[in-house]
């Protein structure tokens, strides 16, 4: 069924990711776990090895490569078992430099682009506020236009990459009157002055910086706007739908990661005088969330096929996610059930899997809010279109 999707070119791509994590990461992944901080050679690493890239202009150095190339950096990245650190990659591969990419000028491309695929700059997304996450039109940041310089003031939080990041794509309010249609997108370089973040503590993606973000008159040249001024919105809704397959397919393979680890603890472990692999109670529930977890695969590679073709599958995508995330929780919960008290100590795997994939349902859009896309998609036939 996969091979209808990845030839002997993604395979090997695999294999020589799968080797890089085994070497240069899984060795570190307790201690940035413990730290939260993760060390910052690792993005030139990952920059050499063209990891950071994959999906963008060969002109930037970018690979250039089709989507299923970006599928299984995802996938490999949820096997080794730190939604933190996945979730660094991700936010800055996928939700910083893909604004980055399609919005910005010729200029800001150059300086931030290819350093951010090179791994010698890190982004994070600046969308959600203190008073503003799935309400994102409710957001009170604002961005003034002074002369040749733009002034902003606000606060964001919960922002990935958000403390140790070199660069910030930040969504503030040009014209606040006009609601949602008044944001526009800017870039925002950690260096300038009146920018401070605070970093938060929480329950999973422990290695991952996740911070607050405070700007206090932060001046900016007028050529950081990204794209057109109030358009911000729409280039906002336009990439949720890539950032919410993503969020699909981590989880379908975090499920995955878990399933293959159970089942071999499963047969390992011993109790009446035989596998628990063997007891019937166990084996039908492996069946059903096998089987929960093999359809979203299949699922988000159909999505992932559409995106490639360049279709904008809003639907599909939003789907993807709160289809995903939701089996994603049940799989973490009965494996780490299926484990025992072993289960729920940190020496083993499943405690850090069910921290980190309670995010899921949450970050990106929650359930509910995905729920309403829907509805409107369904029963209103309403109908999502690219920003132009
Ligand atoms: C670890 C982490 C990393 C994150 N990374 C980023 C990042 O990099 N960049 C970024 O911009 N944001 C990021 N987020 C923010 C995330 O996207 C938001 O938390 C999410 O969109 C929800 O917003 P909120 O937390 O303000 O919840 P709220 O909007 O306050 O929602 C609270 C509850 O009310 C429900 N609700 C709200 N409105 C409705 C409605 N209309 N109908 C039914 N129910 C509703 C929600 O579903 C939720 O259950 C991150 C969050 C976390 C926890």
């Amino acid at each position: 069924m996969n091979n209808i999707y990845f030839t002997e070119e993604h395979n090997l791509f695999r294999q020589s990711l799968k080797d890089f994590l085994q070497k240069e990461v899984v060795p570190n992944i307790n201690n940035w776990e413990k730290s939260g901080v993760i060390d910052k050679s690792i993005w030139t690493k990952l920059g050499e090895m063209g990891f950071l890239g994959i999906n963008y202009p060969e002109t930037y150095g970018g690979l250039g490569l089709d989507f299923f190339y970006t599928v299984i950096l995802l996938e490999e990245l949820q096997k080794i078992n730190s939604g933190g650190f996945a979730a660094a990659v991700w936010a800055h591969v996928y939700l910083a430099m893909t604004h980055l990419n399609a919005e910005a000028s010729e200029t800001i491309k150059e300086k931030y682009l290819s350093a951010s695929i090179a791994g010698e700059k890190i982004g994070c997304l600046c969308i959600t506020e203190p008073f503003g996450g799935s309400d994102v039109a409710g957001m009170r940041t604002t961005a003034v236009k002074d002369g040749n310089v733009y002034v902003i003031n606000g606060s964001k939080t919960f922002i990935t990459n958000g403390v140790y990041s070199d660069y910030l794509i930040v969504a503030a309010k040009t014209t606040p009157e006009l609601g949602n249609k008044g944001i526009s997108i800017f870039l925002i370089d950690r260096e300038t002055p009146g920018v401070s973040a605070t970093k938060l503590d929480k329950l999973g993606w422990r290695a991952s910086d996740t911070g607050e973000i405070a700007f206090d008159n932060v001046k900016i040249p007028v050529e950081n706007l990204m794209g057109e001024e109030n358009k911000g919105f729409s280039y906002i809704m336009q990439h949720f739908a890539s950032e919410r397959l993503i969020m699909g397919i981590n989880a379908h393979a975090r499920a995955e990661f878990a399933l293959e680890y159970a089942l071999e603890y499963m047969k390992e472990r011993k109790a009446f005088g035989k596998s628990i692999n063997q007891f019937q109670a166990l084996r039908h529930k492996i069946a059903d969330l096998y089987t929960e977890m093999e359809f979203c695969k299949t699922f988000n590679y159909a999505v992932a096929n559409q995106l490639n073709k360049g279709e904008y599958a809003v639907k599909e995508a939003t789907m993807s996610k709160l289809k995903s995330t939701k089996m994603a929780d049940e799989v973490m919960y009965e494996c780490l059930q299926f484990l025992g008290g072993y289960g729920y100590m940190e020496e083993y795997p499943m405690a850090r899997l069910l921290r980190d994939s309670r995010l899921g349902p949450i970050g990106g859009g929650t359930s509910e809010i995905l729920r309403e896309i829907l509805s409107k998609i369904i029963i209103d036939n309403k109908s999502y279109k690219p920003a132009t």
